[in-house]
């Protein structure tokens, strides 16, 4: 099997591995279906960490939003009707086609697999979380 790179798109001798996500999984189950699937091991290769590492922050970044502003039409669209008409099923199916197609759309412009041995970086925001409770001791001392 090759190796390809997901961010520069050529074959690389060696990389770091990618995790294997739902959309990775859904895409590779439509192109067995089709039987068009390539079957390379997507990797991202060593030139490309960084750029990987920021497209991949983006994109979870444009996930977070999408998926906070589909909840809010969602919750729009089955209220609404209700302090107006009346409960609409219809209002509601509009609402979850919306939601759906909201979070569809950042993962079709920009999805960006993380990368299989990500869990080995400590968790961002520990730092943050001491200087919080530091902070939280000094204003008991006053
Ligand atoms: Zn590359």
């Amino acid at each position: 099997m090759a190796k390809v790179c997901i961010i520069c798109g050529q074959e690389v001798p060696h990389g770091r591995m990618v995790a294997d996500d739902a959309v990775i999984r859904s895409i590779r189950w439509a192109k067995q279906s089709l039987h068009i699937a390539k079957n390379n091991t997507l990797v991202v290769c060593e030139k490309d960490l960084e750029a990987h590492k920021k497209k991949r922050q983006g994109y979870e970044r444009n996930l977070a939003v999408y998926i906070v502003i589909a909840g809010i039409v969602l919750v729009l669209l089955v209220l609404l009707p209700i302090f107006t008409t009346g409960f609409s099923l219809y209002a509601v199916l509009v609402g979850l086609l919306f939601a759906a197609i909201l979070v569809l759309m950042p993962v079709i412009t920009s999805h960006t697999p993380a990368l299989a041995e990500a869990q080995k970086t400590p968790p961002a925001g520990k730092k943050a979380a001491g200087k919080e409770a530091a902070g939280k001791k000094q204003v008991k001392k006053k």
